[in-house]
């Protein structure tokens, strides 16, 4: 499956659009729809619920998204979040200066009257022999030297534009765990090992964004910050190394449990030499995308750089006091970082099939149920029947009091089930004559309605009285099987 099968189906069904589209569009920037939302939702809150709200030894915050502009200059950001780029001094067009050569260049041959040809990349022409100089897109202008280009979007705080009211949109989420360690701390009154989660909008200038919502310039994280003593060994390791070791299997547990098959999971450790300087150890998790084999979070061990700079440069103390052996303590830190757009797309594709059914194509994705943006459509079998739509709607209504649940009469049956399909409604709804009967020939219904389930498209036959609790066994995580057993299959 490539990336534009996703790309045109989340935006077909109400997932995915690009921004500003009537105006043309902004670079590498989207919008989630209708569908998108609640699935970009789902996504925050079961990761909020499985690592926050289960756990003893987990707070959250959410802080702002402009920081004091030291914050910055401490955390490195200033001086050390910067890609170096060349520009170009004909055509204007910007270049990362350590990918130039790894694009096609356009040459204006000398040795053939100055035919124009595109030569692929670290090539050189075939008929006069010269190497690249020149501007690779327009094959005329003259690249000027590498500069630091700043990754951070900059912007003005209050009514003027001046040095003293720059400040950034911040390029990650992390600063605010660590600014606000203190006060997290003695608010909650808490011991070492905690961590604190933040789930929030961060803002990157990337030069070459791209690849859907691989990579964007505004995206959404989920970060924690799990301090542990340094001082402490667990099961006789260094804690920080415990800990770290358990949140990468923590982590990879989490997205196998919510769908992502095994077979596309992998963990990739960083070499020496791409660590960054404070960090001990990191590890990526990676996804086969689309795009192939890429990071889809990373959790790395920042040791205690990022408190210790904050204490240098606010000069508050960001410590521990270790009541066992009665000291003051910088904690490590263990950080899970992860991409709310990245992991939507990594569910998106692994949820993705196409499938043959009774020799028709049909579309599904197969979205954990908890993660899936509908949960129920509710769907009447005659819409012409009032009495059947009324039983429908009504049925809606008491179910969306708890899930996100659709009524759609817009079309037969079996397209219905094929549209839910393809956006991953794990249980549709049927109310037919048999459930309302038929009251000008006397017969009276058997209240009881027809629950299908998207994967393996079997159906039972349900009490109305009954739906709320079974739902709630099924989205609570309860296998098809488990509950179908208990209930008579219905006709298909
Ligand atoms: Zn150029
Ligand atoms: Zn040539």
């Amino acid at each position: 499956m490539n990336m534009d099968v996703l790309t045109s189906l989340s935006k077909r069904r109400g997932f995915v659009f690009q921004s500003s589209e009537i105006y043309g569009g902004t670079g590498s920037c989207w919008d989630y729809g209708p569908l998108g939302v609640e699935l970009k939702n789902n996504i925050k809150r079961v990761w909020w619920r499985d690592f926050v709200q289960a756990r003893a030894d987990m707070v959250g915050i959410d802080a702002s998204i402009l920081m004091h502009s030291t914050v910055w200059k401490a955390s490195g950001h200033l001086d050390h979040f910067t890609d170096p780029m060349v520009d170009c001094r004909e055509c204007k067009h910007r270049f990362r200066a350590d990918h130039v050569n790894d694009l096609p260049w356009t040459h204006y041959c000398p040795a053939t009257k100055g035919n124009r040809f595109t030569i692929p990349p670290g090539e050189g022409c075939g008929h006069c022999g010269q190497r690249r100089t020149l501007c690779p897109e327009c094959g005329k202008g003259e690249l000027t030297a590498p500069r630091q280009f700043n990754l951070m979007f900059k912007t003005f705080m209050g009514p003027v534009e001046e040095e003293a009211a720059v400040t950034y949109l911040r390029p990650e989420t992390a600063q605010a765990m660590f600014v606000n360690f203190d006060n997290v701390l003695q608010s909650m009154r808490l011991k070492l090992p905690f961590g604190v989660a933040q789930a929030g909008r961060s803002f990157r200038n990337e030069i070459t964004p791209g690849n859907f919502i691989f990579r964007t310039r505004e995206f959404e994280q989920m970060e924690i910050e799990y301090f542990v003593n340094p001082h402490d060994r667990v099961e006789g390791r260094p804690a920080d190394e415990y800990w770290h070791d358990r949140w990468i299997a923590d982590c990879m547990a989490w997205f196998q449990r919510y769908g992502l098959r095994d077979e596309n999971l992998r963990l990739r450790e960083h070499d020496k030499d791409e660590l960054a300087h404070y960090a001990k150890r990191t590890v990526d998790i990676e996804y086969k995308f689309p795009i192939g084999w890429s990071e889809l979070m990373g959790i790395a061990n920042r040791t205690d750089f990022d408190l210790k700079q904050h204490a240098k440069w606010s000069g508050k103390s960001l410590t521990y006091f270790d009541e066992e052996r009665k000291e003051h303590v910088v904690p490590y830190v263990v950080e899970p970082a992860a991409g709310v757009d990245r992991a939507l797309l990594a569910f998106m594709a692994d949820a993705y099939r196409e499938e043959e059914v009774r020799g028709e194509k049909r579309v599904v994705l197969r979205f954990h149920p908890e993660l899936a943006p509908l949960k129920v459509a509710v769907l009447p079998l005659l819409k012409k029947r009032d009495d059947i739509v009324r039983v429908a709607q009504t049925i809606r209504a008491d179910l969306a009091r708890r899930w996100r649940v659709v009524y759609d009469d817009t079309a037969a049956i079996g397209r219905l089930y094929r549209r839910q399909d393809e956006i991953g409604t794990p249980y549709c709804v049927t109310v037919d004559v048999q459930t309302v009967g038929d009251a000008e020939r006397g017969e009276a219904g058997d209240q009881k309605v027809t629950i299908r389930e998207r994967d393996s498209m079997e159906q039972i036959r349900v009490p109305v009285a009954e739906l709320e609790a079974v739902f709630r066994e099924f989205l609570d995580g309860a296998a098809w099987e488990a509950i179908a057993r208990r209930y008579p299959p219905a006709r298909s």
